[in-house]
């Protein structure tokens, strides 16, 4: 499962390992939180509401080609998920945590990846949050049976946006090689229209680092010293 803020997030930051996890016919759940209405880049949209029904459709694109298995838009609004309920957001993701019982959650670090956009670090808080509470009996009683997930990961970055501060990443604990998910990860970056010029002025930066995915393991079922893995399913 996967828990992102804007329709693009899921392929320019986890795209490879979604894509990676198709191949071995994993089960895959993406909830993207807001519909992107924010964007700077706004496509031939005329009205913030006829980008987001744009970026809804490109969203199911994007994630038809990374062979992901399930994937919902919920309603929050772009650029302002620092102001979201914290705990009514956090039982949404914990329902649907509970309802699809996955054995890995990804999501954000909490620096808000490499452009360090606050909604992507209050996505990190909610999903974080929720990873814990949806094994607890006693967070959220009425929400469907407790689960609790075995791993939770965090994207982190290898690279830096040149011109812009830099995030305060975490170290990684998992380097992903995706060389055989790249092209996937491309075509689903590239479903993403309204985002083309985005997409032209990261290309250098994916073509210098798009290889690998970073993430660091945050939680698993027992005390451990950091390991370098190179698969988030090793040994499940
Ligand atoms: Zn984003």
């Amino acid at each position: 499962m996967l828990v992102v803020a804007h329709p693009d997030d899921e392929c320019f930051g986890f795209g490879g390992a979604l894509a990676l996890a198709a191949d071995r016919g994993v089960e895959t759940y993406v909830i993207c939180l807001t519909d992107g209405q924010a964007a700077t880049n706004r496509g031939l949209a005329a009205s913030g509401q006829e980008l987001g029904a744009m970026r809804r459709a490109e969203f199911a694109a994007s994630c038809k080609v990374l062979g992901v298995t399930h994937h919902e838009l919920l309603d929050y609004q772009d650029g302002r998920l620092e102001f979201a309920n914290f705990p009514q957001t956090t039982g949404r993701i914990v329902e649907r945590i509970r309802r699809f019982k996955p054995d890995v959650v990804l999501t954000f670090g909490s620096d808000g990846g490499p452009n360090t956009h606050a909604d992507h670090i209050m996505v990190s808080m909610f999903t974080t949050a929720a990873f814990h509470w949806a094994g607890r009996p006693n967070r959220y009683p009425d929400l469907a049976q407790p689960f609790q997930p075995r791993r939770l990961f965090t994207v982190t970055s290898s690279f830096e946006i040149p011109g812009r501060q830099p995030p305060m990443p975490s170290p990684w604990t998992v380097a992903l090689d995706i060389a055989a998910a790249q092209d996937r990860k491309s075509e689903a970056f590239r479903q993403h229209f309204s985002q083309a010029p985005l997409m032209e002025s990261t290309k250098e930066l994916f073509e210098k680092y798009g290889r690998q995915e970073f993430y660091t393991l945050l939680a698993a079922e027992s005390s451990q010293a950091a390991s370098h893995m190179t698969d988030l399913f090793e040994g499940l």
